[in-house]
This record gives C-alpha cells, structure tokens and sequence, in this order.
C-alpha cells in the first residue's frame, strides 16, 4: 500500500508505495482510508521540532484525522462489520489506570496516538481497536468526517467551559479557533470576541459569527472586550493559540469569576502572575486534551446533524495524497487553513 512516513530525522515526510498492508489483530479493525486532515501535530512531525525529535519514532506512518471503510475485521470483533463507514478516536488507552475507569479516559496514562506513537492514516489501510471506533452518521459527508479529530477538539472545550448565554473570548483563530466559533454560537454563546494575527482569519470569525475580531498585536483589544461586557469582561475564555501574549491579555479581559479553558499548547515555560490572573479573580481553570471518549464524539454528531455548524469555509484546500508536498506547503504557508489528503478514490 501506499504510505507516507516520517522517513529520517529532518524536515519532511516521504511516500513509500510498497508498505506493507497492516492486519488487524482479533480485537481490530482494517480500515481503507477515503480522507485525512494534516493537523498542526502533522506539522511539527514534518518540521522534525523538538517535541517531534524526542517522541516520533523513524519510520512511523503519519496522520491522526481520517474517516474511511472497514475492509476486514478481527476473529473477536463483534459490533461492526465490513462496509461500514467510520472515523476513530486516534487517542488509544488500555482502559486499566483510573482516569480509563472513572469516564477520563483521554487522560489516561500511558494514551498511544495513531500518527504519532503508532501508524497513522496518511496512507490506504489503518488498524484501529474496535472500541475506537466512530460509526459515521449517512448525512455527515467525507470532508467532515476527515476532520472530526479536530472539531471534536473544539466542541470538548466549547463544552468544557459551557458557553450557553454567556460573552466568550477566543484567543486564537486557527482551525480548532475557527471550529470553536461556530461551535460556540450554535452551543448558545451571546455573543463571540476573538483574537488573532491573520486578518483572513480574523475576517473568517467575523463571517462564523464572532461580533468583534482583533488583531492580538494592539493590546487596546483588551479594554475594548471588557468595556463591550459591563466593564468586567468576558464570562469565558477558549485560549487555543498557546501564546505567552494571549495568556497574559486573555485572563485580563476574562471577568472575576469567569472560567479558562485551555487548549493551546505554548512552545515553551513562560512566566505568569497566578495572583492577578487567578487567584484573586476567583477564575476556574480547565485543561482540555483530546475528546472525551465519546461524550465529546456524541455532542459533535448532535451539533453537526443540526445543521448548525459551519465548516466549509474552514476546508480551504483537498489534495490527492501524491501531491502531499503541496497540501503540507499550502498549510504551512498559512494559505490553507485546513488541508485535506484524498486517498481512496
Ligand atoms: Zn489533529
């Protein structure tokens, strides 16, 4: 089969076209892959960052977004059969430590990603466990279903914060920003304040609902959300751009007593006053990583079949996976927002 793996430790991915097709253990299933999304993670695997340096294996396949057909199923699998259409939680747990038993299990110890720890879905088959796997609904579409690893990122934290009724600032406009928007409105949000550094992107938000979008380099942003929300700021901030700037000027514009919930990933440590930010605020902080599994993938299904969610402009761009250089240089550039492979036909 046809493979695109992470072939030395440097920048870039190369095809391999005589992979070997993997076969599903008892409890697997075989799944040809139709589509795949290059996620930023795909993107420090490329660049050969240090994160990717001292965790991805040489060798390994990428690519963690995909949705395609079971072709075969293990000796043990019971609930589904060949034919199927699904996509999968790429987050892999064996289900024995204490966030696995108590409904945590995307903090479980010792979680194995596909694309990352294990072979991912650049490529025409994937084994996935039975029990990741997310049977697709007949009206949500390949294009979506490429891209549930993602938006099932945005609905956690929408979810996590809880936004019904309430001013919610997002600090961060990249794909998963972009999701929350549109995520956040159709979940109830008054009214959506974002912040970026991409005018295209600011103007997307605009165009997904947020009633202010500002460029993160003027810090007068920050008075204008609090003046825009009683003086006292936004209910919730969705921090989902891992910016030291973004920490510092979204906890200012969050109200005392709002509530943070934090997905983007800063590079590096950075200072920050627990005092003023915090504690004296009496703010409620949340962690979010990965899906919850499947709380997360059935608040998504129900958001998705209501027609309420608005996700085409986000998909800017679908190249056949030869052409995987250019899909990755049209996201790296910043051109594309998110990139989609088409592998199967
Ligand atoms: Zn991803």
């Amino acid at each position: 089969m046809r493979a695109l793996y992470k072939h030395h430790a440097g920048v870039g991915l190369a095809l391999d076209d005589s992979r070997a097709k993997p076969s599903p253990g008892p409890r697997d299933v075989l799944i040809r892959v139709a589509k795949a999304g290059i996620c930023g993670t795909d993107r420090h695997i490329w660049e050969w960052n240090p994160w990717a340096a001292s965790r991805v294996p040489i060798g390994i396949v990428t690519g963690h977004e995909f949705v395609g057909v079971i072709e075969s199923i293990g000796s043990a699998v019971t609930r589904f059969q060949p034919g199927l259409r699904v996509s999968a939680e790429g987050h892999i747990t064996r289900g024995i430590d204490y966030n696995s038993r108590t409904g945590n299990a995307h903090i479980a110890r010792g979680v194995e990603v596909i694309g990352v720890d294990r072979d991912g879905c650049f490529a025409d088959y994937i084994v996935m466990p039975e029990d990741n796997i997310w049977p697709m609904h007949p009206d949500i579409p390949d294009t979506i279903g490429a891209v549930m690893d993602p938006l099932g990122n945005a609905v956690h934290t929408v979810m996590e914060a809880g936004v019904s009724a309430r001013t919610v600032l997002i600090t961060g406009v990249g794909v998963i920003g972009l999701m929350a928007v549109t995520v956040a409105k159709a979940a109830g949000a008054s009214r959506i304040f974002c912040t970026d550094l991409d005018p295209r992107r600011l103007d997307l938000a605009r165009k997904l609902g947020a009633v202010e979008a500002y460029d993160a380099r003027d810090p007068a942003w920050v008075d204008d959300v609090r003046n825009n929300c009683r003086g006292e700021g936004a209910d919730v901030l969705l921090e989902m751009s891992g910016a030291e700037s973004a920490f510092n000027q979204g906890f200012a514009a969050l109200r005392n007593g709002g509530k943070a919930a934090l997905l983007g990933v800063p590079a590096k440590p950075f200072p920050f006053d627990f005092n003023a930010n915090v504690i004296f605020k009496g703010v409620t902080l949340v962690g979010i990583y990965g899906r919850r599994m499947f709380k997360t993938w059935y608040q998504m299904e129900e958001l998705l079949l209501s027609g309420r969610l608005e996700l085409d402009d986000i998909i800017t761009h679908e190249f056949p996976l030869e052409q995987f250089e250019d899909a990755f240089g049209e996201m790296i550039s910043g051109r594309g927002i998110k990139v989609v492979l088409n592998i199967g036909d």
